[in-house]
């Protein structure tokens, strides 16, 4: 199966992203939007997992069934969250086992906020673990262009994130809406000697109110004319006017040297759909 990390740098890549789906319903809905989105040809798409009861096994289940059924690949997020090292060992010998070849490396955020527990507690540990591991995966890390909320400073956020991933292949990046955040990350990284990709991630605003909640959570600044004018809107309208803004984004971090875009899609096709045939990747 094809590793990101041969990707990048031979072309842009265009990526998807996608959560476990919580029901019947939901499922359904994921298997359309795959079937949908799978025809722009992706580079890759990723599954984020839960971080608590069977979040891992949802997850390795969905990113098995798109390797051993699409024929793009599937990373499969990894969190440190209440983790064992065996437990994390097992996971690893299934997606080797499965063809699996990606991994994105994280913390995650224990839900209650308490300290993560669990034998690791950076994401960084996460990525040593994969490296030792036999199976050649390639390895993703996070990245936040507005420096992530636990950090205490901007230069000791730096410092951890280019150590994480001066290990790994590339880093994502939490989703931001100003250019200029992301132009100053890779600054920051490429003067602590970091040329690792930075894919920037990118979240159309196809539902305000909730892309409001998780920026508040990940400390993503929320440019306030835009939210206040996709609010007003109907839901159809809505989503091509989310497109077009994603799109026009894009387009200023491809043109800013972005090796590639991960799209946040919520599961859902259109927007996806739109911003791909609008940058006309
Ligand atoms: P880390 O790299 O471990 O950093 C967390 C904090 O610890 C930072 O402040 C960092 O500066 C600091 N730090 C790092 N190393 C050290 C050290 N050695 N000593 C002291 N401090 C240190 N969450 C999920 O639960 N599931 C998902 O599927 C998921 N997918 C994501 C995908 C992307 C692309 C992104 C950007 C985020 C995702 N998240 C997911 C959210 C992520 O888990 C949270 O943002 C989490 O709070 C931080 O993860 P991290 O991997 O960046 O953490």
């Amino acid at each position: 199966m094809t590793r990101i990390a041969d990707l990048l740098g031979a072309q842009n890549t265009l990526s998807f992203e996608f959560f476990p789906p919580a029901d019947e319903v939901a499922a359904k809905q994921l298997e359309k939007t795959l079937d949908e989105l799978a025809g722009l040809s992706p580079s890759f798409v990723s599954v984020t997992c839960g971080v608590g009861g069977d979040g891992h096994d949802r997850t390795r289940d969905i990113v098995t069934d798109i390797c051993r059924d699409r024929t793009f690949p599937a990373m499969a997020h990894l969190t440190c969250v209440g983790h064992t090292r065996e437990g994390v060992a097992a996971l690893l010998d299934d997606y080797a086992a499965a063809g699996v070849a990606n991994i994105l490396a994280l913390a995650g955020d224990p839900p209650d906020g308490s300290a993560i527990s669990g034998d690791f507690h950076y994401a960084s540990e996460l990525v040593e673990v994969i490296r030792d591991h036999p199976a050649d995966f390639s390895v993703g890390v996070a990245a936040h262009p507005e420096v992530h909320p636990r950090s205490t400073n901007r230069a000791s956020d730096r410092q951890h994130l280019a150590a994480k991933l001066s290990r790994a292949d590339f880093a994502i990046t939490q989703f931001f809406f100003d250019p200029a955040d992301y132009v100053q990350l890779c600054e920051e990284l490429a003067d602590l000697g970091c040329q690792q990709p930075v894919i920037p991630g990118v979240m159309p605003v196809i539902w305000p109110k909730s892309i409001r909640r998780f920026a508040d959570m990940n400390g993503s600044t929320v440019p306030e004319d835009l939210f206040t004018r996709l609010e007003s809107m109907p839901a159809p309208d809505r989503i091509g006017a989310a497109a077009e803004s994603a799109a026009k984004l894009s387009q200023t971090l491809l043109d800013a040297g972005a090796p590639g875009i991960h799209l946040y899609t919520l599961n859902r096709p259109e927007a996806s759909t739109q911003i791909t045939e609008l940058l006309n990747l």
